[in-house]
């Protein structure tokens, strides 16, 4: 970070090293709670990826961290973790400023980066492979696992370090190499972060950022030949694009992009503990999560009276700056997002849904860019404001009869993220985590994510899965090596 004119200014970091754009250009970050531009980030282009991917690419054939074992990029990974709670709060205070999300939740995200690292450095060594019994004599197969190479990682504004972290953790325990584009509206605290890695000891060039927006950096990262695998978060467009640009190069791709999740609520629930459920799917975050429960399935026969408590529990939370502690809900990170939010709140009014609370935009907050909780009622699953992911505080309230009833209403869209399922019974509970189509199911909880588990998506919800021992496989190639002790080949012309 560099002062440009009183603003700081964020350089790429290529090599090991802040590095300026080829362009010379830098573009504008704003606070989404006061509006104001607080620094201004390095715009990069083409020229910049070509000059990260080589670096990377350097790092990963020769050098040091070619030469490294598991165990040592183990041990480099142990000290990154461990530099982390130092900086946690200073990492926090950048993405709160740029994303709007609440400092209470955002530093725990961070300090919680410390726990992914470490578990990353626990297995770097421990994904081994396998001798194979074979139905063939006098041959000793076995399978061993290869880092793929370089990794594009590529990520959205609602959680930066968080979903970077998600993908670049398992990378590095693989033994590859990365070059990471945050998103444009927050891309100072991965620059930041980089930082880090150099004073745990990693060599130049193992981990590269290049900021900049998706057409002039994203896209020739991925195009980029000796990119091998891309690992992305971020909305289905995108993410179609560059599943397709990936297609083109026969490169890997682990996507994690929307969700349209149901928070589905039996009537014998704890109703208290659901309300909160139901809160925090939406709410936190003012929805802006890509597991956010935007489709409340709530059993006919408690359907008033739980909207009724829902709107006694959020009609009190306070809106306001993310910086103060006892604020509840923050601003729309972004204003093509804060748009957007509107319009589908528009869009849900004219296909005949009913807005019962909130349903507005709060002017009168910050700089404006704030969307009150908002519940719709009357909503029918074939709705827009049912299928298309909003990001935002907007939850679509929708009754269901039995069972068989929620599962359809579950399953009918095309997303498949994580749902979540209140009741006592525990027949119901395993019945609905058998039968509804998302990669990850809570019983009587929402939002709980480990390092240590799997997440991902089915159907338009992703491909792949982040965390957990699954993750670190998503960089690694599986090799098979046949020794043979018979030196003799009877007939070359005759496959043995
Ligand atoms: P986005 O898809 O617009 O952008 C994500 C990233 O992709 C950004 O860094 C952007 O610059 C880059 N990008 C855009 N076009 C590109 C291209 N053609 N080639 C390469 N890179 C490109 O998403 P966003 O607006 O930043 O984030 C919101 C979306 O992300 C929501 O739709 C949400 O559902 C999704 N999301 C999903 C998850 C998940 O884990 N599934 C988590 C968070 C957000």
């Amino acid at each position: 970070m560099s002062l440009g004119g009183s603003l700081p200014r964020y350089e790429l970091y290529i090599n090991g090293a802040a590095v300026p754009p080829a362009s010379g250009e830098y573009f504008p970050t704003q606070n989404p709670y006061s509006g104001e531009t607080w620094a201004l980030v390095a715009r990069g282009g083409e020229g910049d990826v070509n000059v990260a991917v080589a670096a990377a690419h350097l790092a990963f054939t020769q050098g040091p961290w070619a030469e490294m074992t598991a165990t040592e990029r183990g041990r480099l990974l142990r000290k990154l973790a461990d530099l982390i709670p130092a900086k946690a709060r200073h990492l926090a205070e950048i993405e709160r400023r740029d994303n709007g999300k609440l400092s209470a939740e955002v530093i725990t995200q961070v300090n919680y980066l410390s726990d992914y690292f470490h578990y990353y450095a626990g297995l770097a060594d421990k994904v081994h492979g396998d001798v194979i019994p074979t139905d063939k004599k006098d041959v000793l197969a076995f399978t061993k696992y290869e880092a793929k190479g370089v990794v594009a990682i590529i990520t959205p504004w609602n959680s930066p370090l968080t979903l970077t972290s998600w993908k670049l953790a398992p990378a590095l325990a693989a033994g590859c190499t990365v070059v990471i584009k945050p998103s444009e509206f927050t891309s100072a605290s991965m620059i930041e972060f980089a930082k880090l890695f150099d004073e745990a000891g990693f060599p130049p060039g193992v981990i590269n950022v290049v900021t900049g927006f998706g057409a002039e950096v994203g896209a020739p990262l991925v195009a980029h030949p000796n990119v091998a695998h891309i690992g992305f978060t971020g909305g289905e467009v995108a993410g179609q694009k560059i599943y397709e640009a990936a297609a083109r190069g026969l490169k890997t791709v682990t996507l994690e992009l929307g969700g349209k999740s149901p928070n589905i609520v039996f009537d014998d629930a704890d109703l208290d503990k659901a309300v909160k459920g139901v809160v925090s799917g939406i709410f936190a975050a003012s929805g802006q999560t890509c597991q956010a429960s935007s489709r409340l399935l709530v059993q006919e026969n408690i359907h008033d009276m739980f909207v009724q408590r829902l709107i006694d529990f959020v009609g009190t939370a306070k809106l306001g700056d993310p910086a103060l502690q006892d604020t509840q809900i923050g601003p729309i990170a972004t204003r093509p997002q804060f748009e957007k939010i509107m319009s589908y709140i528009e869009i849900a009014k004219a296909e005949g849904a009913k807005c019962i609370l909130g349903g507005t935009s709060r002017p009168d907050l910050g700089a404006g860019q704030f969307v009150s909780p908002t519940i719709f009622v009357g909503v029918n699953n074939k709705m827009r404001i049912a299928q298309e992911e909003v990001f935002g505080p907007v939850l679509s309230v929708i009754p269901f009869k039995d069972e068989a009833d929620a599962i359809a209403i579950a399953n009918d869209v095309n997303f498949g993220l994580v749902a979540a399922v209140w009741t006592q019974s525990l027949k119901r509970a395993l019945l609905i985590a058998e039968k509804v189509k998302a990669g990850t199911i809570w019983v009587n909880n929402y939002r709980a994510t480990s390092f240590t588990s799997p997440f991902g998506g089915f159907k338009r919800s992703g491909i792949g899965r982040e965390s957990g021992v699954d993750a670190i496989k998503e960089y690694l190639e599986t090799k098979c090596v046949w020794v043979s002790s018979d030196l003799d080949v009877p007939n070359p012309f005759v496959r043995r």
